[in-house]
């Protein structure tokens, strides 16, 4: 039997690497969807190495970028 780890989630937390805040991302749990698979491809600056942006990170970058175009 596993040592008990409190009543944490399960699933790997990945780090967002703008906020620092912890959220799961589907694929690195690996899960077959995620909830950036909803959202629109949003192209990452180079040096992230493809890392995932937390739910919130995320929509912030969508929208500032949709606004940029609008
Ligand atoms: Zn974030």
């Amino acid at each position: 039997m596993a040592e008990t780890i409190g009543h944490d989630d399960p699933l790997p937390k990945s780090v967002c690497p703008i906020c620092g805040r912890h959220f799961v991302c589907g694929m690195e749990a690996g899960q077959e969807e995620c909830w950036c698979m909803e959202r629109p491809v949003l192209p990452l600056e180079a040096g992230e190495g493809g890392a995932c942006l937390c739910p919130e990170c995320f929509d912030r970058l969508i929208s500032e970028r949709t606004s940029r175009e609008a």
